[in-house]
């Protein structure tokens, strides 16, 4: 074990020097063929540039799938770690180094135990999960449509080291996108009589989003609505001819998704009217909100306590996670992996504990076999 956990380390902090954004994973995608290659685990024909799809196992059903994402962020790395990033303005700061080196470390284990596996399990190398791209795209290459169940894993900042994270149900946001342009008449800052003036429309519309979730949004839901972004003109003594606002909402149903953007719309476009103004709005959906199937998250936690790992309660997180999309028309869980209290998320402080890596392989790997043999017994 002590060897196997030298080897991940040695994977991690390579992957750590050398961080790539997302659909820029070129180096990343040749390390990890090449770890699989050396361990002859078969790689299957992606139709993609960047990302790795492999399988170990007996080629046939049933048919698991481990997800691990590849992707850094365009953030200037502010830690002092002896294998800090070479790359300017890029950083692992999300912790995907993380996660792709422990599902090579999954691979391994299980290619050792090919013999006995009840099925076959699918190793997601996943590209682009910062900007909701790969796991549509790997979805799309139909690669994965025998499928039956997904897990994956996050790193968490908020739970010590060697603690796993677990909950049943909603645990993650549909981080979405809205933008609206109040468009009205501009002219002289004087004159706001001979003018359409869209800034108190934006000042009003600013607050009436506030009141979206305390007021019309039941108070047993999570949902967040955030104006993180206002503009309007560029002088004094000018009234503009359009103001614009924009930020995100984040809930934790498709229903609630559904109402959040009929509610911003409907509220936009009256507000700007009772000012004599119009409203163009945009909504964009990223990835939907992450559930996870109750019966599998008490399956991953029983797990995890049969080997010794310590298991709680996860906090859910209106963050969003594009391992969703994997769980839209199938089960499965994602489990958050405690990696030493510090820095949140995306922080150019962030770090990982690379010590747990071999124990989160062997949760993985586990994780994979097990289900195989409860899938092989229904
Ligand atoms: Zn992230
Ligand atoms: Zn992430």
């Amino acid at each position: 074990m002590q060897e196997f956990q030298k080897t991940l380390e040695e994977i991690f902090r390579d992957f750590h020097r050398h961080p790539e954004t997302a659909k820029e994973e070129y180096r990343t995608t040749q390390k990890v063929r090449e770890f699989l290659e050396k361990q002859g685990i078969q790689i299957l024909d992606l139709p993609l540039p960047t990302g790795v799809l492999a399988q170990v196992g007996s080629g046939e059903g049933p048919v698991i799938a481990l997800r691990a994402d590849m992707d850094a962020l365009p953030v200037q790395e502010q830690t002092d770690l002896p294998y800090v990033s070479e790359t300017p303005g890029k950083m692992h700061a999300c912790g995907h180094d993380f996660h792709t080196t422990a599902l090579l470390g999954a691979a391994a284990l299980l290619k050792e135990r090919e013999a006995e596996l009840k099925g076959t399990v699918r190793l997601i190398f996943q590209p682009g999960e910062e900007i909701n791209y790969g796991a549509l795209a790997m979805l799309g290459t139909g690669l994965l449509d025998d499928v039956q169940e997904y897990y994956g894993l996050h790193t968490d900042p908020n739970i010590e080291a060697g603690t796993l994270g677990i909950r049943e149900n909603a645990i993650m946001a549909s981080p979405d996108w809205f933008g609206v342009t109040i468009e009205g008449k501009g002219g002289h800052g004087a004159q706001p009589h001979n003018c359409i003036d869209p800034v108190p429309a934006m000042a009003s519309l600013i607050l009436a989003l506030q009141q979206v979730v305390s007021r019309r949004i039941s108070p047993f839901s999570a949902c967040v609505l955030s104006v993180t972004r206002a503009s309007a003109g560029n002088t004094w003594n000018v009234i503009p001819g359009t103001a614009e606002i924009e930020g995100t909402i984040r809930t934790m149903s498709d229903e609630e998704r559904d109402l959040g953007e009929q509610l911003i719309r409907q509220t936009a476009e009256s507000v700007a009217a009772a000012y004599g103004c119009t409203a163009k709005v945009g909504y964009k959906r990223q990835s939907r909100p992450l559930i996870n199937t109750p019966a599998l998250a008490a399956f991953t936690t029983g797990l995890a306590e049969e080997m010794g790992i310590p298991v709680i309660r996860q906090e859910p997180s209106m963050i969003g996670e594009d391992f969703a999309e994997y769980l839209k028309d199938h089960p499965g869980c994602f489990v958050r992996v405690g990696t030493g209290i510090g820095p949140a998320l995306h922080h150019p402080k962030f770090t990982v504990d690379p010590s747990v890596l071999s124990g989160t392989a062997e949760f993985l790997a586990r994780t994979a076999q097990k289900r195989l043999e409860a899938l092989r017994n229904a």
